[in-house]
């Protein structure tokens, strides 16, 4: 099967999935990550017109993005990798949604860039909802506190929150709990439901799921 063929049937179940949680098929956007994948692999699923797309390196993003951008426009990309704060700049410039904002130094270096490029791309503060040591993440008991100062302290506007459950557990727990939180504070955007998970993120209000190898095949 070739890549159009696997982002259609991906295309097909998650609207599927969508209805069965009785929503729109257009309350839920798919995030092809593309991550490793080159430009050449990429450019089927854009010509197919497909235009929201997931990174998790910078240096990747700008090497393969401002190309491809420039020959399809429209494009609407997500930052879904561990962000260094001294990649800021870049990724403020690159990116339209930042889903991985945990820590506070990344806060301060995100407003700041915000201010002087005049660019602002939508806000997720990733919450480590299994709070392993591994992952990026803010602390479920500090996710609260952490909302609160992105918002008063660093004047950022937050648009939600995503997670990446452990590995190990059933997820549903996981996504039900990043709902909670989202709707205390008031955030519409939830980022969670990979390849093996998205029917149940879905069915817990996920409005981005975020799916790799199921379009793009193994990667390297
Ligand atoms: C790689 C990645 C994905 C996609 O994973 P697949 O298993 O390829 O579908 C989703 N979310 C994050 C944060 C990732 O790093």
């Amino acid at each position: 099967m070739g890549v159009i063929e696997r982002f259609n049937d991906v295309r097909e179940m998650v609207a599927r999935a969508a209805r069965d949680a009785d929503r729109a098929a257009g309350d839920v956007a798919l995030v092809a990550v593309s991550k490793l994948f080159d430009a050449a692999a990429i450019t089927p699923v854009l010509e197919a017109g497909h235009r929201r797309f997931g990174e998790n390196y910078v240096q990747e993003a700008r090497a393969k993005w401002p190309g491809l951008r420039a020959s399809h426009g429209d494009v609407v990309l997500h930052m879904i990798g561990p962000l260094q704060s001294n990649k800021a700049r870049d990724a403020v410039e690159l990116f339209d949604v930042i889903e991985t904002l945990d820590r506070e130094s990344l806060a301060k270096e995100l407003a700041k860039e915000i201010a002087r490029q005049g660019r602002s791309p939508a806000l997720l503060v990733q919450v480590n909802t299994g709070d392993e040591p591994q992952k990026g993440g803010v602390s479920p008991r500090d996710a609260d506190a952490f909302i609160g100062m992105c918002r008063e302290r660093h004047g950022l506007a937050i648009a939600g929150l995503m997670c990446i459950p452990p590995a190990d557990q059933p997820p549903s727990p996981h996504f039900a709990f990043l709902g909670q939180i989202a709707r205390r504070h008031g955030l519409k955007t939830l980022s969670m439901g990979m390849s093996a998970d998205f029917a149940a993120a879905i069915q817990l209000g996920a409005t981005h799921v975020r799916i790799g190898s199921a379009i793009f095949g193994q990667r390297a």
